[in-house]
């Protein structure tokens, strides 16, 4: 029996991880922390037969100790004290944004594995983060879609044969367009294919969330930018696939349903069932594949500059990503003023290098500042 944490219970990703875990006889949960949501939180405790969960926010925490008779950790302190207090063999960071680094960093200093659906993670402090990992011999199982049918595929090739990794795009819900300044929140919400928490569907539709992927890959399997492509498939039937050197490309395949790759992770080095269809591709008819249009959709083009740029620029663009996509979230910018944040903030803080966690803290802190700063110059009096 695995012993599983998960963090973020109670998000989209939180949420699927559970109804996995319902279905498998092979993890038990013996923690749980989300943000806020401590009714949620303590329900899925009772009903999993958890000891002990954590709720980021003190009032959450304080209300849950009132509604509920088990352990309850409070603050950002307390989701940590739980990672490192719970015994678990596996912990499973489903936290969104650049809260959930923290997490990571003390799942793998105690040497526990990490099935990593929090991108941000590797995106702010990919390079110390790997290290980190490679010194305790803690393993970070991908969660991302992308990552997991990228680690399926490079997983059984020998070192030195896959040349490129191409990872697949919807283009989401503004594919085609070539003029997004009247776009709605409801408009950027409405993701074609995949059902995810607020900030990662905004991140899809400006298509930011393909270049925090890239980060992701470049760090996870140790590839250079230039053997990292990205291609639109409308479709999501193909989740990455990879160029090898004798000519042959292995593409992973399946409809979009997270609970495929949570359960890849959960449940590595085995498999389990998963209550999904089998691929039917004569029903799925045809699969398309475009370009994506790094002019129209700029937070692409500027990950990946980020990305290439390496030290605080990445986390530069995450903090400035999460500010600008909460005020548009808001209403307080429009869709295009995501990317015109994040470009200012990240042309007034040049890479610098990173040595040590504290130096990304710091970075984070005052990259939000200057996005917030933008934020208000950006907003309609
Ligand atoms: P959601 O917004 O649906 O959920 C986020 C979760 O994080 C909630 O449980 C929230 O708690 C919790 N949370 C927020 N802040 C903290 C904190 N400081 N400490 C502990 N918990 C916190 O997000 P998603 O599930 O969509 O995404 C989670 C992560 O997974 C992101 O990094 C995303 O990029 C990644 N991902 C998501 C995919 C998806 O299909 N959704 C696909 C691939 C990757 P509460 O709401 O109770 O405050």
């Amino acid at each position: 029996m695995k012993k599983l944490v998960i963090l973020g219970s109670t998000g989209s990703i939180g949420t699927q991880a559970l109804e996995v875990v319902a279905r498998s006889e092979d993890l038990q949960v013996v923690g749980l922390a989300a943000g806020r949501g401590w009714e949620t939180t303590v329900e899925q405790a009772r009903e999993h037969g958890v000891p002990t969960i954590a709720l980021a926010d003190p009032d959450a925490a304080a209300s849950a100790r009132e509604g509920w008779s088990g352990q309850v950790l409070s603050g950002e302190e307390g989701v940590r004290e739980l990672v490192a207090s719970s015994g678990a063999d596996l912990v499973l960071n489903a936290i969104v944004g650049a809260a959930g680094l923290g997490s990571t960093v003390v799942a793998l200093t105690e040497g526990i594995d990490v099935a990593l659906a929090n991108k941000e993670s590797l995106v702010v402090g990919g390079e110390l983060v790997m290290a980190l990992s490679e010194a305790t011999g803690a393993c970070l199982l991908p969660v991302d879609s992308e990552h997991s049918a990228l680690h399926q595929l490079i997983g059984s090739e020998a070192p030195g044969t896959v040349e490129k990794l191409v990872l697949t795009a919807s283009g989401g819900p503004f594919r085609g367009r070539e003029d997004l300044g009247d776009v709605s929140v409801a408009d950027a919400l409405a993701h074609p294919t995949w059902e995810m928490g607020g900030r990662i569907t905004i991140d899809c539709a400006t298509l930011m969330n393909k270049g925090f992927e890239a980060i992701e890959a470049h760090h996870l399997f140790g590839v250079p930018y230039e053997r990292i492509g990205v291609v639109v498939h409308p479709q999501s039937l193909i989740h990455s696939l990879i160029h090898l050197n004798d000519g042959s490309s292995l593409a992973h395949l399946g409809y979009p349903d997270m609970r495929v790759p949570i359960s890849y992770a959960l449940h590595y080095p085995e498999r389990a069932d998963v209550d999904v269809p089998q691929l039917d591709l004569a029903a799925a008819g045809a699969l398309t594949f475009e370009a994506p249009d790094l002019e129209t959709f700029a937070c692409l083009r500027l990950a990946l500059e980020a990305g290439e740029a390496g030290g605080t620029a990445p986390c530069v663009l995450n903090a400035a990503d999460e500010v600008a996509v909460a005020a548009f979230l808001a209403g307080e910018i429009p869709f295009t003023g995501i990317a015109a944040v994040i470009e200012r903030v990240l042309a007034e803080m040049p890479a610098a290098p990173v040595t040590h966690f504290d130096d990304l803290f710091a970075t984070d802190a005052e990259a939000r500042r200057r996005s917030e700063d933008h934020v208000r110059g950006l907003t309609p009096a």
